[in-house]
């Protein structure tokens, strides 16, 4: 990272105080997409690569796991536990993270143990990670019992939340967030895109955003239409970035105009492929060679395509998306895609 950012971190040094555990290879590159550009006649579009982050295949969730599972190892933790759906992402680069770092990984995930392992429930155990299928209960309600049988068998477990979603990955995506500003000039840029799911990236990238006063438009595409303990997902979103302001011990508060949330593109759920999603994924195959996953990454990217296709973007602005990872899950919907 280069000086400009350096001095930001300098201001905000509690951030560079946090225990972190080294886990990506950062920075990730920035892109141009320079066929689907001419292909689609709109804005320059630009992606930042966090497919890209090097570990266990990468995503997003490696940059939340630096602070999540410094913090772990700061507390003495041996093992971690946490929970997803049977091809979470966050899962599976729990599980190679903790191979890493010599601790222990539980997975508490939804469902019954299928007959063969694909995707991301394969690399579970191939990065040695001891799953728990929970069948009807999806959301981590079984985290309790596996925390009391390791404790009762002399361990010490960190628990992690769903999708590493909590102030120290939040802080993963301010950094991210400052790294950008390293790599591109933000005052270029119109709008950037990501896929939004269980907040922290877009709590992290909201922050960034402030501190360094940028103008851009940051948009988080919707996945997941459920919603936890009565709260919408854009309250969620608010809580989490406040929270983390104020954990950095910056005076920011945000209101719920400022989280920008599409959710026009949640389809008929989480994880349901639609043809938007397959059309996206080979579209961007195709012309880039670069791939989208089907739950995430896709129905974004078909969010974006549809917002430069419409021409309401200004076309003498760049536009950005965020790819955060996902990739692997292809090789779950193997029957789905073509
Ligand atoms: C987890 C995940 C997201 C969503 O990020 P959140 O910080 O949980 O909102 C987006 N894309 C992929 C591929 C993911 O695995």
């Amino acid at each position: 990272m280069t000086c400009k950012a350096d001095f930001i971190m300098q201001q905000y040094s509690i951030l560079q105080q946090l225990p972190k555990a080294k886990l990506g290879y950062l920075p990730t590159p920035v892109i141009k997409l320079e066929n689907l550009t001419r292909i689609l006649g709109g804005p320059e579009i630009l992606m930042k690569r966090d497919d890209l982050t090097g570990l266990a295949l990468g995503g997003n969730k490696t940059r939340k796991l630096e602070y999540i599972l410094g913090d772990a190892v700061a507390k003495g933790g041996d093992c971690v536990v946490t929970a997803g759906a049977q091809q979470s992402n966050h899962c599976r680069q729990t599980a190679g993270a903790a191979a890493k770092l010599g601790l222990h990984c539980h997975l508490v995930l939804g469902g019954d143990r299928p007959s063969e392992a694909r995707g991301n429930l394969l690399l579970d155990s191939l990065f040695g990670a001891h799953i728990h299928f929970t069948k009807e209960n999806r959301k981590g309600e079984d985290i309790p019992n596996v925390v009391e049988g390791l404790k009762l068998a002399g361990h010490t477990p960190y628990v992690i939340p769903y999708g590493g979603s909590n102030e120290l990955g939040a802080c993963g995506f301010v950094e991210a967030g400052l790294e950008l500003s390293d790599q591109i000039d933000m005052e270029n840029l119109s709008q950037m895109f990501f896929a939004s799911s269980s907040g922290g990236t877009h709590a992290g990238l909201m922050i960034a955003k402030s501190i360094l006063n940028h103008k851009y438009t940051l948009t988080g595409i919707q996945i997941d239409k459920a919603e936890l303990a009565g709260k919408t997902f854009k309250q969620e979103v608010l809580e989490l970035a406040n929270a983390t302001a104020s954990f950095l011990n910056l005076d920011f508060v945000y209101t719920q105009e400022e989280v920008a949330l599409d959710s026009h593109y949640l389809g008929a759920g989480y994880g349901v492929l639609s043809e938007k999603e397959r059309e996206v994924i080979q579209l961007l195959a195709t012309t880039e060679g670069i791939l989208l996953d089907p739950v995430y990454t896709g129905r974004a990217f078909a969010a974006m395509v549809d917002q430069i296709k419409s021409g309401n973007l200004p076309q003498d602005k760049q536009v950005l998306f965020w790819h955060t990872g996902g990739v692997p899950s292809l090789f779950a919907y193997s029957g789905m895609l073509v």
